[in-house]
């Protein structure tokens, strides 16, 4: 056998080693499929663990803890001034963080059997893959998942050595003195942030008129005035030149992500992607081609991590003729600044926007107990409900910890709960959970 001649064959080829990949690859182990991943780093993760979700938290965490050294000079105790390292830093991020989830990973792979193969995977027709690399092989499948993901946005004419995208941000190379931040959205928010904690003056440019486009506004004020606090200079409606750029030591390029869905070969099958490079899956993640399916973010949006992790169930049930659907009502939204803003279901301003008969209520933080002994009365619980039947369509939230909270409102929203419901059930004291009820309570008061 010469290199080039090995042909695995398998039930199920996964494209893919992300959260959507794996997960897919995972289930489809367990329901006793043949499975193997292919990937072009051989390492399962995806942008998710090594340039995405993982990273960027790790080092929220690491400004989280200096804020709140910060503010616990508010009650007396002073740390003094804190020093940080970035040798250890990126040390303890790479390997005790990233690192030992990929080792996780692998070793559940093992455990479960399923192949991992190294490449550049394109498709040579809707049963074959080829794959590109150092131990070039084809791959027969029976099924065929595409998890490919997405990658960052460029900005026309942003080049060079100081211009960087989220993922050479997370490598952490310095802490600028003065880093631009181009894009208020997501990665913008978080990883501006990271950076000022570390240090960088941040001056973050965002096109439309409020950061966190799409987002309620009231949740997005506590965030914004955090923000201000912590960057040298926010300038909304704006849109900057290279010429702009080059007062800066670094330039962050955050302005969203795009599908990974060219150069795969998907022409020699029936699978097509629309105009903007996504590929439209059905509720079963069926593609127009009955041999592949896909997941995650080059499925569309939401691009995020849980999503893909679903649809990956999803996809694999459905190759083993479960009777499943990607069928969920909420995709909760997590951004993890200080303070956290999450969301899930209808938003006040969509529900507006479609003349919808709702119920808002918004319960302030200041008057939680558990908010007033953490020091943080800045936050805020919403709900969005139903006009006529109380149902408890849409939760917003945001303040320290929302991240964990809104997992209630999307439970509630998910089954179908009613205000109701959230008031009559007993949430322990003194917690945040109690915003919950509270503003459930609220809602109920106005009738
Ligand atoms: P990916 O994770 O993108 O994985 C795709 C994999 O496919 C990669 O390993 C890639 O190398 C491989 N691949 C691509 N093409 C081929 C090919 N032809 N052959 C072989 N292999 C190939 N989401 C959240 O939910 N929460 C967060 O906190 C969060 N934070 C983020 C922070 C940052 C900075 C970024 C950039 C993203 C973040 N996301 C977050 C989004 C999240 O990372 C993605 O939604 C998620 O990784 C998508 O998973 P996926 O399986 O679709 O693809
Ligand atoms: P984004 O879509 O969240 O935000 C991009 C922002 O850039 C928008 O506010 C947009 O108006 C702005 N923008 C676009 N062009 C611009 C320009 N020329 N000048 C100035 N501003 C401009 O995208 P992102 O922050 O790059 O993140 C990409 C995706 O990754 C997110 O949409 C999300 O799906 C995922 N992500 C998720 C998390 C999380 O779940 N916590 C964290 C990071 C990333």
């Amino acid at each position: 056998m010469v290199m080039g001649d090995l042909v695995t064959e398998v039930d199920v080829a996964v494209v893919g080693g992300g959260p959507g990949g794996y997960t897919a690859a995972f289930r489809c182990a367990e329901l006793g499929l043949e499975t193997a991943v292919v990937d072009e780093g051989r390492r399962l993760g995806g942008a998710c663990l090594f340039e995405g979700c993982i990273p960027s938290k790790a080092l929220l965490h690491v400004a989280a803890v200096l804020a709140e050294a910060e503010r616990a000079r508010e009650f007396g105790v002073d740390f003094g001034e804190p020093r940080v390292s970035l040798d250890p830093l990126r040390k303890w991020k790479t390997e005790r963080v990233v690192g030992k989830l990929a080792r996780g990973l692998a070793s559940v792979a093992k455990a479960k059997g399923v192949e991992i193969i190294g490449g550049r995977a394109v498709f040579e027709d809707s049963r074959t893959l080829r794959v590109e690399g150092e131990a070039p092989q084809k791959v027969r499948f029976t099924h065929a998942i595409v998890a490919t993901g997405s990658r960052p946005t460029g900005l026309p004419g942003f080049t060079g050595e100081r211009v960087i995208d989220s993922t050479a941000a997370l490598e952490l190379p310095d802490v600028p003195e003065r880093l631009l931040v181009i894009g208020g959205g997501y990665i913008g928010l978080e990883l501006g942030q990271v950076y000022a904690a570390l240090g960088s003056k941040v001056t973050l440019v965002e096109m439309t008129d409020g950061l966190l486009p799409g987002v309620d506004r009231d949740l997005v004020q506590p965030v914004a005035r955090r923000c201000e606090k912590l960057f040298a200079e926010i300038r909304l409606n704006t849109q900057v030149t290279p010429q702009d750029a080059a007062a800066f030591d670094r330039v962050l390029v955050a302005v969203g992500r795009r599908p990974a869905s060219g150069g795969l070969g998907l022409e020699t099958t029936r699978a097509r992607p629309d105009a903007r490079g996504f590929l439209p899956v059905d509720e079963q993640c069926r593609t127009a081609d009955p041999h592949v399916r896909a997941v995650g973010d080059v499925t569309g949006e939401p691009m995020l991590a849980h999503r893909a992790m679903r649809q990956g169930v999803v996809a694999a049930e459905a190759i083993a003729g479960r009777p499943v659907a990607f069928d969920n009502v909420v995709v909760p939204a997590v951004v993890f600044t200080d303070p956290e803003v999450a969301w899930c279901g209808l938003t006040e301003a969509q529900a507006q926007r479609d003349g919808r008969a709702v119920r808002v209520a918004k319960f302030q933080w200041a008057a939680s107990g558990r908010a007033t002994t953490l020091g943080r009365a800045d936050g805020l619980t919403k709900l969005v409900a139903d006009g006529e039947t109380g149902r408890v369509l849409g939760v917003g939230i945001v303040g320290p910890g929302a991240g964990e909270l809104i997992a209630e409102g999307a439970l509630a929203v998910e089954t179908a709960l009613t205000v109701e419901d959230l008031a009559a059930t007993i949430h322990a004291h003194p917690t945040l959970s109690e915003t919950l009820m509270e503003a459930a309570e609220t809602l109920l008061r106005q009738r």
